[in-house]
């Protein structure tokens, strides 16, 4: 099979290059056509030698995953459905606010993690995706957006809170964030790139490591207890362990707070005590709390907190000091808020067996 070569990061790209026979600095001419153009036609890159285009022709490929629907929410915010083979397809999810572009991009088809509230977990887990899958989300949404009037590129912004779990895909992860940070492809800030994880502790300190952009933490719970029922990767890396996996991530931080995310559901873990019990687990980790409503789908079993209770409880963690915002709902009407995503997953953990299934979105010819 043809290299594809989205796969590849700016150091990857070099050492393919090399065992071509070429120089490092062809391979960054190639990837700036590529990531920072928006190009996939080799014979449009013009100042590579045309030898140079016909070997690349005969043994490369650049290869998105394709668009196969484009749905426009009545608050603009956007949701592309792309085809990753074999009956599987995710969503990649663009949010225009005024300041800023944000591209919220999948990482996994399906996720093996099985949150409870989750519409994605719901759904079982097919597999990683590949680098070129992952920056191939990116790659679409700038040629679908299109530029701003000044001829700059709408997406400022990227969140990695799509489909699945990031840091359980870790190295196609951390090659896309190159991309995405090197100012021959994306050349976003550290500060404009999160990474949303449900607590994986070690990988989020090899994170740090090897590429420490913005980081949101999936906390919704104050206690092991209710955390082990919510999330159930807190069972191998409990609440005192991440606490101190985000003290240590936030020595590399491109930021100086962790963002704790807490979905809001009613009667479950919305009460004064649990925002109490936050402030108290919180403690010694800088952090915002973003409190997110609980957006529906089939048979969740699940309420979204009435609004007088979220700004209640904001309320709460905000006369501690601990910055607090609600995150509005957006692209709701076509299934694009926060845990509806749900592409279409051929599960492999047969998990979906056990339970009714949820319809799949469906797919525009
Ligand atoms: N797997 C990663 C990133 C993807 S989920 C993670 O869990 O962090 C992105 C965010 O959406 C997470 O905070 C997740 O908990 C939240 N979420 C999941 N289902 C939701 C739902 N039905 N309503 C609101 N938020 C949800
Ligand atoms: Fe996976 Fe995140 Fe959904 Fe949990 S909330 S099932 S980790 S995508």
């Amino acid at each position: 099979m043809a290299l594809n070569l989205l796969d590849y990061d700016g150091s990857g790209l070099i050492a393919l290059f090399a065992s071509l026979g070429e120089k490092p600095f062809r391979a960054t001419q190639v990837q700036r056509w590529i990531h920072r153009f928006g190009q996939d036609d080799f014979d449009a890159m013009t100042d590579i030698a045309k030898s140079l285009r016909e070997k690349l022709r005969g043994e490369t490929i650049i290869q998105p995953p394709p668009v196969i629907s484009d749905k426009l929410s009545d608050d603009g915010t956007r949701k592309l459905l792309m085809d990753v083979g074999n009956g599987n397809a995710i969503e990649t999810v663009f949010i225009p606010e005024e300041t800023r572009g944000t591209l919220c991009i999948s990482s996994q088809a399906g996720c093996a993690l099985d949150c409870a509230f989750c519409s994605t977990g719901k759904q079982g887990f097919n597999r990683n995706l590949t680098v070129a899958e992952i920056i191939g989300q990116l790659w679409q949404a700038n040629r679908v957006l299109g530029q701003d009037s000044g001829g700059e590129r709408i997406i400022s912004n990227v969140v990695m809170m799509g489909m699945g779990e990031p840091l359980a895909n870790f190295d196609n992860v951390v090659s896309a964030l190159h991309l995405m940070l090197d100012d021959n492809a994306y050349g976003l800030s550290r500060r404009r790139v999160t990474v949303s994880t449900s607590g994986i502790v070690p990988a989020m300190d090899r994170l740090r490591d090897a590429c420490p952009v913005a980081l949101a933490v999936s906390l919704h719970a104050p206690d092991d207890a209710l955390r082990d029922q919510l999330v159930p990767i807190n069972r191998k890396y409990p609440l005192v362990e991440l606490m101190a996996a985000c003290r240590r991530y936030l020595v590399k931080a491109p930021r100086d707070f962790i963002t704790f995310e807490y979905v809001m559901l009613e009667g479950v873990n919305d009460s004064d005590a649990n925002a109490r019990d936050l402030i108290a687990l919180t403690r010694d980790v800088p952090c915002k709390f973003n409190l997110i409503p609980f957006n529906p789908f089939p048979r969740s079993g699940f309420r979204c907190s009435p609004s007088e209770r979220i700004r209640r409880f904001g309320e709460i963690l905000l006369k501690a000091g601990i910055v607090t915002t609600t995150r509005k709902t957006r692209g709701d009407d076509i299934d694009a808020a926060c845990g509806q995503l749900a592409g279409q997953v051929r599960d492999k953990t047969r998990r979906t067996h056990k339970r009714v299934p949820i319809p799949v979105v469906e797919v525009a010819s």
